[in-house]
């Protein structure tokens, strides 16, 4: 089941997407709410039966599924092809670092690029998480996955290399874009096997597989749970493939006011926000 958070002029509402309409799901105010619920497939099935409320989905704006995560947890160099195309060695174990819960923007939300910045795109697949845990084994990881989302891991290269060390670069209000909805973990049985792309202007630049990570989700999960404890509604952006813009020939590919990002994953849907100065 695809779950989306929609507004209607002040309103916001949980529904159910299923192709090009939004089944309203009553009495759940937001999807953090939702995750904690043990019933939500059956809460879809009775949004589903109740067809007079649809709402055709170009009706509603689509938010951020989850708005103000708890935590975002992101994985550096997680996919070969990326390490290399950065001349970085291959990590003996995941790389750590976080992005603020204020990046968070969702669908059609504009990225805004910060003065003399160089930003670029980094299409990754978001695991949110549903039962919180620590110390969580790597067999069991994968229930405590809630569902999976698109993500973008906005990046200002130029802070990001200055510092030398990432958070500042990835910081910025409007560099966690995130959506369009929220798959339920069970509708996606292998999250290692979805294809992902992300276009700039309609051209491709990633295009990869989530088979192509180097530490898979159940060890992603199990070692973070080692440091920290995770929570409903925690994302953890699982990295990205080759073909980001800083590393392209001739020139490397920066964003600039007026592009359209699309970052697509198989089974979950187009993330696409626009750019502006
Ligand atoms: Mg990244």
């Amino acid at each position: 089941m695809k779950y989306v958070l929609y507004s209607r002029g002040a309103k916001h509402n949980v529904g159910v997407l299923k192709g090009n309409s939004v089944y309203p799901v009553p009495n759940i105010p937001d999807l953090l709410t939702l995750l904690r619920e043990s019933s939500s497939s059956a809460l879809a099935e009775s949004a589903l039966r109740d067809k007079a409320k649809i709402l055709p989905l170009d009706k509603v704006r689509l938010l951020a599924p989850i708005q103000r995560p708890p935590k975002i947890i992101c994985l550096g160099l997680n996919f070969a092809d990326h390490a290399e195309e950065t001349r970085q060695p291959l990590p003996k174990a995941p790389i750590l670092f976080s992005k603020p819960p204020t990046a968070v923007i969702g669908p059609g939300d504009a990225i805004v690029l910060p003065k003399n910045s160089q930003v670029d795109y980094e299409v990754e697949l978001a695991v949110i998480i549903g039962k919180g845990g620590r110390h969580i084994p790597e067999n069991r990881a994968l229930d405590h996955v809630g569902g999976y989302t698109v993500f973008n891991d906005i990046s200002a290269r130029n802070y990001q290399f200055r510092d030398r060390q990432w958070f500042r670069g990835k910081a910025f209000d409007t560099f966690a874009p995130m959506g369009p909805c929220l798959v339920l973990a069970d509708q996606i049985p292998d999250p290692h096997n979805l294809r992902l792309q992300l276009r700039l202007n309609n051209i491709t630049l990633q295009d990869s597989t989530t088979a192509n990570m180097i530490f898979t989700i159940p060890e992603i999960i199990s070692d973070i749970s080692t440091v920290l404890t995770l929570e409903t509604g925690d994302v953890i952006a699982t990295g990205t493939p080759s073909g980001v813009g800083f590393v392209r020939k001739p020139q490397p590919i920066f964003l600039k006011p007026k592009d359209i990002v699309e970052a697509e994953i198989e089974g979950i849907g187009i993330l696409r926000n626009p750019v502006s100065g």
